[in-house]
């Protein structure tokens, strides 16, 4: 096995704790939450895990300038913002949306943090970043393009690692519940399921695409993850497990099961979601206790992955305000 770099810079291992409240009131299984949400790096999240590798990769070839993309929202660029201030490199963010006239949630952060922003379309988006890219390069900026979630390889082996904290921390459970968007997250995590033998299952809720994209996705990207390490390891898309019914109405648009999924899990736990990832993940996981998916021996784990600033966030403000 190759050792890969990595920076230590995340708060680990993240806590695991028990939600007997919000279990009782579900009448469901027993449940517990790993806490990412508290890595430490602005506001923390699980994109500082995948960070860790990433930025090793990108500071061996000597880079000046951190350049990545997202959603308007996006705490991928906001923890990719804050790792550049604290490591003193220029931090560019590509991002879709309209930019609003006050900056509210993420967006304050990324100012905060010194990052430059550029504003594109969805459709333009890749191209436009593709452009960034090549002009900060030309301008002797020395560019690193981390790519959206940091979804790569490397950036999977922030949760190939995670898996292995987790086994460690003693905690038995049957099944783990994320968030999954990008496929990095799910990715590491069945790689490390494999690596480290997790005996439960890992279910992915999908955030934005169907089952078998996602199935597809994660698993080419835990094989090739594998493969970063040196393994011969292949993992087919029928190893990889995702619910995809809870997709709303799409990509960062919080519906009824969302809210309620942040206020049950204020109430009960004093825990915090957020509108765009774990609120749907906690709504699918609250979805299939109701269903009676799990048993009622189940120990089930929602992995926390963060997002808490995009609660802070103009629509989302508004609508917990009724208007
Ligand atoms: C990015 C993100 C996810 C999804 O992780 P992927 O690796 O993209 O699947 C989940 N939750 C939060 C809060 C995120 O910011």
């Amino acid at each position: 096995m190759t050792a890969i770099p990595r920076v230590r810079i995340a708060h680990l291992p993240t806590a695991v704790e028990p939600m007997s409240r919000l279990s009782a009131h579900l009448g469901g299984p027993k449940l517990w939450v790993k806490r990412d949400d508290q890595t430490g790096l602005g506001f923390g999240g699980n994109k500082t895990r995948k960070l860790e590798f990433v930025l090793a990769e990108a500071l061996a070839v000597g880079a000046k300038t951190l350049v990545t993309v997202g959603g308007i929202q996006s705490n991928h660029c906001r923890q990719t913002a804050a790792l550049a201030a604290r490591y003193g490199l220029d931090c560019i963010l590509v991002l879709n949306g309209t930019q609003p006239e006050i900056p509210t949630g993420n967006l304050i952060l990324n100012e905060l943090f010194g990052a430059k922003i550029v504003w594109t379309t969805r459709p333009e988006r890749d191209a436009r970043l593709k452009q960034v890219f090549d002009e900060a390069w030309a301008e002797g900026k020395r560019p690193f393009l981390i790519p959206l979630g940091a979804s790569t390889p490397t950036g999977a082996l922030g949760y190939e690692s995670a898996m292995a904290e987790f086994m460690q921390q003693g905690v038995e459970v049957d099944w783990i519940v994320v968030a999954s968007s990008s496929a990095g997250t799910q990715a590491g995590m069945a790689l490390g399921a494999l690596r480290h033998g997790f005996p439960g299952k890992v279910l992915g809720i999908s955030i934005d695409s169907p089952e078998q994209d996602l199935q597809q996705a994660v698993a080419h990207l835990a094989t090739e993850a594998a493969d970063r390490m040196g393994e011969k390891t292949v993992i087919k898309p029928e190893d990889i497990l995702v619910n995809a019914d809870y997709l709303g109405a799409g990509y960062a648009i919080m519906g009824e099961p969302e809210m309620e999924a942040i206020r049950l899990t204020a109430r009960f736990e004093g825990l915090v979601l957020d509108p765009v990832y774990t609120g749907r993940a906690m709504a699918g996981m609250i979805g299939l206790i109701r269903q009676g998916f799990f048993k009622p021996t189940d120990r089930v784990l929602f992995w926390h992955t963060g997002g808490g600033p995009t609660l802070f966030a103009e629509p989302y403000v508004k609508q917990f305000a009724g208007k």
